[in-house]
């Protein structure tokens, strides 16, 4: 049994089993970049891939031989050697020792139904592919994990079956043997059971992998734990194919703030959200808001009713504080808000209203008239930024729509469209003609030729991400339309929202509203001035 304080090894598969998820493909310049991003966190065990199985994954060991992980050791995955072969004649196994890591990880079949029916060989056979193969890869100086598949099954169908790959595996040389829920069907109290029992009798170190099918990943690896295990393995984000990998970070999480075990160096439970969120961005793959622990809505609370309580007591509504996972709490604005809610929201921001109820009773009433026509700040903290410091008198005036006009045309198969937007700086006027593919991406364009010279820090800022919805039955008249923009700069990411009848007049508040909110980040002194001077 472990106890609170025994180290837990925390074994990460991402680059491996990770990789089977739907719409995760990693190039191998990507896979050193998940590596870095891992060993920075202060996983133990990274394993990179399977080197016999595919050119991209024997490549990646071979660039990742001239790297210096801080602190994680690199492991190759791979089978057992084929049945009725020898290990010295097995391609596979020479792909695993030509990786050269430190660590093998060799998976075996633990289910009698498997051998059976799958491998097509005798139980015997299976024993002695595993016991050769282990005493192989130890004989060569490897530290030997031996995975042990469809073990929870296998264990069921055939406890002295399941046991006896166990042993096979120990008696050869193995240093941890992990129990395997590779279909991902296992309920909590099954693993305890299973895990203690296993673990009480052996003299090896047990260790698991789960995949999310029963909804159960973390909490097995979490159960497990408590039951003797002292490996866990899992993947970033819970990538993993069908449902997923055990969620590796909220694994992590959990057993560091709720049962005492120190699983990360020092200090970096801090980096969970960071690491998460950058592995995201290099798979590719939007990051999952309402992700435990990590995820930007994890820590976040609606209701109004609770907002001026959340303010005073913060720890009476969340389970752990957001700060020891580098995350952070945040109060949406929402129709059903009260002003403590306002208020607590504009703080978040850095803007007092508590001083002055007088400018918070404006803001909210212009929360809520704004979102009767169809706006939406929940995920707009940009526009209710800019909202608040419109009310409040503090918002320069880096420029002043007079008036745009669109051209949109179709030719054959392309659609071009062309935009000419006047703007005044004061006394100042600019216009100025953009192109595009389609009439914001013209209008964006438009914008920036316009301001570039007068405001080069919009250089660095682009759009991310651009959603339209059409509401229906808001507006008493007829639909309107909300856009949603997300703007980015080298330092992170914010979202405006506009809403108007047309979708084009809707695209430009939002983008007229997100460069601003661009400029305000970038402390740009507003030159309306100095131009109407000049002029
Ligand atoms: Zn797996």
């Amino acid at each position: 049994m472990s106890t609170p304080t025994s180290k837990v090894e925390i074994y990460d598969t991402t680059l491996r089993d990770g990789s089977q998820q739907v719409g995760l493909d990693l190039t191998v310049a990507d896979k050193l970049r998940v590596a870095a991003a891992l060993d920075g966190l202060g996983v133990d065990v990274i394993e990179g891939g399977w080197p016999g199985s595919n050119p991209k994954d024997a490549e990646f060991f071979e660039r990742a031989k001239k790297i210096n992980f801080k602190h994680a050791t690199l492991a190759a995955f791979g089978a057992t050697r084929l049945p009725g072969r020898k290990v010295e004649d097995d391609a596979s196994l020479r792909a695993l020792l030509d990786a050269e890591t430190p660590i093998v990880t060799l998976v075996g079949k633990s289910w009698t139904l498997h051998v059976d029916e799958a491998l097509r060989t005798t139980r015997a056979e299976n024993l002695a592919m595993i016991a050769d193969s282990v005493a192989y890869m130890a004989a060569a100086g490897r530290r030997v994990v031996f995975d042990a598949e469809h073990f929870f099954d296998g264990y069921r169908a055939d406890r002295g079956y399941a046991l006896e790959v166990l042993a096979a595996a120990a008696d050869s040389g193995a240093d941890t043997l992990v129990l395997c829920d590779t279909n991902g069907g296992t309920l909590p109290e099954d693993v305890a059971t299973i895990v203690a029992e296993v673990a009480d009798r052996s003299r090896t170190a047990v260790g698991v992998h789960f995949h999310n099918d029963a909804a159960c990943a973390v909490a097995n690896s979490v159960i497990a734990v408590s039951a003797g295990s002292l490996h866990v393995q899992g993947a970033a984000n819970g990538y993993g194919e069908r449902c997923g990998n055990a969620d590796l970070f909220s694994v992590i999480a959990s057993l560091e703030l709720k049962r005492g075990h120190e699983l990360l160096p020092a200090g970096r439970l801090g980096a969970l959200a960071s690491t998460a969120r950058t592995i995201a961005e290099v798979a590719n793959l939007p990051f999952e808001a309402r992700q435990p622990y990590v995820g930007s809505s994890a820590f976040t609370t609606k209701a109004g009713l609770h907002a001026s309580a959340i303010a005073r007591r913060p720890d009476a509504y969340s389970h752990v504080d957001p700060a020891t996972v580098g995350n952070k709490a945040q109060v949406l604005v929402s129709e059903l808000a009260g002003r403590s809610n306002v208020v607590a929201k504009a703080a978040e921001l850095g803007l007092d209203l508590s001083a002055d109820p007088t400018l918070a009773g404006r803001v909210l009433d212009q929360v809520k008239e704004a979102e009767h026509r169809g706006y939406a700040f929940e995920a707009a903290d940009a526009s209710f930024e800019l909202l608040v410091r419109k009310s409040a008198g503090v918002l320069p005036a880096w420029f002043e729509l007079e008036g745009y006009r669109v051209v949109i045309e179709r030719a054959g198969d392309a659609d071009r469209s062309e935009a000419i937007v006047r703007l005044r700086l004061g006394d100042h006027r600019l216009v100025a003609v953009g192109e595009g593919v389609g009439p914001v991406h013209a209008l964006d364009q438009a914008l920036r030729r316009a301001l570039a010279e007068v405001y080069p820090q919009l250089a660095s800022i682009h759009l991310v991400d651009y959603k339209v919805r059409i509401l229906d039955g808001r507006a008493a008249t007829s639909a309107v339309t909300r856009v949603m923009l997300t703007s980015a700069d080298a330092e992170g990411e914010w979202t405006t929202v506009g809403v108007s009848d047309d979708i084009v007049t809707a695209s430009w508040e939002a983008l007229a509203d997100g460069m601003v909110f661009g400029l305000l980040r970038a402390g740009a002194e507003p030159l309306a001035e100095e131009i109407s001077e000049a002029v």
